[in-house]
């Protein structure tokens, strides 16, 4: 091997003396890498080892040890940096280049090497001058030809920092330069010597402008003595400083900056200059504004929000409490708000609260404070009455605002409100008591249809009321209060029961029965209604697996979906419920309501068609009291339109009911959907709406809703309304 590396040499030297120009640059080079090649040959390195990517490692301290740990090979890198020779270290046991001696020093280095368990690591080493320091160490195996290691290779790469002085300074220099932060560099007599682009760029001055002035420059002349005799003496030295300063831009706009100020030392730790960071916070300030902003105003309206309310009327108060003063808090809540936002979209809603605001704001006083705490709902605290009735006209203020239609886009929008009243201090002391009260007497004006109501203790009594029936309506679900009645729905043609309505029924221990009426709204309010559909669901179809097992020639029920369990998890939950009890889908049906449909179509649509995929039918409950259109209906996936029975109460004698009858039947067969009217009681009723073209009926003058046993008794004695 060696032998054949001086014959290379020799041609590469018979080579250089006929090149010229680049080729004898190129030969001299690889006649140095040969001759590099053959010296490692001599110091032991296994010539195999430094072929390929290794070569370029020659240069690098490189040490080869046998197994057992013994150098046998020696390169000039390793030679220059521990300064012993070949002759010196080659057979050497390793572990005389160890700056701190193991305690073990029969523990081979194989043995190491596994223990460390990574092939990289950094370590401390001890030069032949005894001068100890620490390197990277990167360990490999020497192979035979069968790929069984003989022996290790050590390979040092120094940490030390790699950069020359000049490479280091154009370096820094440049880091300086296209610093973000603006950099001033000051001498000891406080005079500018350096500024990078940044300050240009933040300050406006260009480095001739800067240079040779003292930071005065930027002075903005808003920081007192005292401050600036704390940032002076951080430029003399007294130790790092960090903080705010409001300086001037050279167009004389001042903008805050934050700053760090530091000095550089010499060898002798002589100060020689004094340097200053500073990065442009305007913007960040303006941000923080911003902030601040959506903090505490309402971004919709500009109103403040709940939260600066709040504060606003505590400070108030304090003020009131002081003065004797009395206040009055009015929480406003626009009538069928939602309806107008279902029906004309949000954009309309939103830019009619915006005209709402203003309105209101227009009304009051400037001192009078005005909020909206989200939705439609509104808050006024009056700070200036004398008198508990002056609130009261403001409230009419208020609504008189709301009388001349807002015109949106081309709609003519009416809009109505329910103002409730607190008074400070006969019916409360504290913001959250009075926003508490006021929203009570909100809630009941708005039941009672007055406009609006102050707040009197009864009305809390109501309010608890609410609250005690919502938590033993949760104990209802748990106590197995709950109950369903069933109520046939029967055909206009045969007379015969072809379905019937689930109607969920709560037997109150105390109450008897409480109506749905009661207790479905606040279960919807609350959230619970999730709770008692689910439940709804399951015994429906438990008592339908109940009626197949008993041979019942069973017709579909349908049970009612409040909106709030129209959700993505539906089709789940139908098909959970089904499986369990093993019943086919076409023998449960959903009614839903219109205002569901006008919710968000997009994300109903796909809902709509998955249940159907599933098997379920749908029918549109209620219909007539919602906004529906014929194109509109259209594009929902319903089988069956059931007549409200508010309309069917007025027929055959009230023109109006009578119209709307009939319009609703007539889309319906546009459509080819089952009408079903709901809530008829006269035979009278029915002839009209069996002319109409009605298929079914559902209704006291067949059957109210009875309780299952009495239901399958109908069934079973196939009791048949009669047509005549
Ligand atoms: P709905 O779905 O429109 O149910 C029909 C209501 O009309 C039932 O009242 C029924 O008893 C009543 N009704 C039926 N025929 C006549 C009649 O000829 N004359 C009169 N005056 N009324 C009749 P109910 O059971 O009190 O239910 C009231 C509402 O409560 C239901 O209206 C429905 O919106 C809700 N509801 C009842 N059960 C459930 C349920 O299981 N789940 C959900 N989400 N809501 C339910
Ligand atoms: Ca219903
Ligand atoms: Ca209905």
């Amino acid at each position: 091997m060696t032998d054949a590396r001086i014959d290379r040499c020799l041609d590469l030297c018979a080579m250089a003396r006929q090149a010229q120009g680049d080729d004898l640059a190129q030969t001299l080079d690889s006649l140095k890498q040969e001759l590099e090649l053959l010296s490692h040959d001599r110091n032991g390195v296994p010539a195999e080892f430094l072929s390929g990517p290794e070569k370029q490692w020659i240069k690098e301290p490189l040490i080869t040890t046998d197994l057992a740990g013994y150098v046998t090979g020696w390169n000039r890198g390793a030679q220059m940096l521990f300064g012993y020779t070949p002759e010196e270290a080659i057979g050497q046991h390793i572990l005389f280049l160890y700056a701190d001696e193991p305690a073990d020093r029969d523990n081979g280095i194989h043995e190491l090497f596994l223990d460390h368990g990574s092939s990289l690591m950094e370590v401390r080493r001890r030069k032949k001058s005894g001068e100890t320091f620490r390197v990277n160490l990167s360990l490999g195996h020497v192979r035979d030809e069968n790929g069984e290691p003989v022996g290790m290779t050590a390979h040092y790469y120094e940490i030390e920092d790699r950069l020359s002085a000049e490479e280091k300074r154009r370096l820094h220099a440049s880091i300086i330069e296209n610093s973000e932060e603006g950099i001033m560099i000051t001498d000891t007599n406080n005079r500018i010597v350096s500024v990078n682009a940044a300050f240009t760029r933040i300050t406006g001055y260009t480095a001739a402008e800067a240079i040779g002035q003292t930071p005065d420059l930027l002075r903005s002349g808003v920081h007192s003595a005292d401050f600036r005799a704390e940032v002076m003496s951080a430029m003399r030295g007294a130790g790092a400083w960090h903080g705010e300063i409001i300086g001037k831009r050279k167009n004389g706009e001042l903008f805050p900056q934050s700053v760090s100020i530091g000095v550089v030392r010499d060898a002798e730790d002589r100060i020689t200059h004094a340097f200053s960071i500073f990065s442009d916070i305007s913007v960040l300030r303006a941000a923080e504004e911003r902030m601040q902003r959506i903090v505490n105003y309402d971004s919709l309206t500009g109103l403040p929000n709940r939260t600066l309310f709040q504060q606003l009327v505590e400070q108030a108060l304090t003020t009131a409490r002081r003065n004797n003063d009395h206040g009055a808090l009015l929480v406003i809540d626009l009538n069928r708000f939602a309806t107008v936002n279902d029906t004309l979209g949000h954009e309309v809603g939103d830019e009619l609260l915006k005209q709402v605001g203003h309105r209101f704001r227009e009304v009051l006083r400037e001192e009078d404070i005005l909020a909206r705490f989200g939705g439609d709902q509104f808050v006024v605290a009056l700070f200036t009455i004398h008198k508990r009735e002056h609130s009261g006209l403001v409230a009419e203020k208020l609504l008189a605002s709301l009388a001349t239609p807002f015109i949106i886009e081309s709609h003519a929008v009416h809009i109505g409100a329910s103002i409730g009243i607190a008074i400070y201090p006969e019916d409360g002391l504290h913001t959250a008591a009075l926003l508490r009260f006021a929203d009570v007497a909100m809630k009941r004006a708005h039941a009672s249809e007055s406009s609006h109501l102050f707040y009197s203790p009864e009305m809390n009594v109501l309010a608890k009321e609410q609250w005690q029936l919502e938590t033993e309506l949760r104990q209802a679900l748990a106590a197995q209060q709950l109950l369903l009645h069933f109520q046939p729905k029967v055909s206009l043609r045969t007379g015969r029961i072809v379905g019937a309505e689930a109607l969920v029924r709560w037997r109150h221990p105390k109450h008897g029965m409480v109506p749905p009426a009661k207790f479905i709204p606040l279960a919807e309010e609350t959230g619970l209604i999730l709770d008692l559909g689910g439940w709804i669901l399951d015994a429906a179809c438990r008592q339908i697996r109940t009626w197949l097992d008993a041979g019942l020639d069973l017709v579909p029920i349908a049970i009612n979906l409040s909106a709030r369990q129209f959700d993505a998890q539906l089709p789940e939950r139908l098909k959970v419920a089904t499986e369990r009890y093993d019943i086919p889908c076409e023998l449960l049906r959903l009614e839903i309501t219109e205002s569901l449909l006008v919710r968000d179509p997009e994300k109903m649509i796909p809902l709509m068609n998955d249940l159907v995929a599933l098997g379920f039918t749908l029918a549109l409950d209620d219909f007539g009291t919602g906004y529906s259109s014929l194109a509109y209906l259209k594009k929902f996936p319903i089988t069956t339109l059931k007549i409200d029975r508010t309309f069917v109460i007025g027929v055959p004698d009230d023109e109006n009911d009578c119209a709307i009858a009939q319009a609703i039947v007539t889309m319906g067969k546009q459509l080819r959907q089952e009408i079903v009217a709901e809530g008829v009681e006269t035979h009278a009723q029915m002839n009209f709406l069996r002319n109409l073209g009605c298929d079914q009926l559902q209704g006291y003058l067949f059957s109210p809703p009875v309780a299952p046993e009495a239901f399958e008794h109908l069934l079973r004695q196939g009791h048949r309304l009669s047509l005549d």
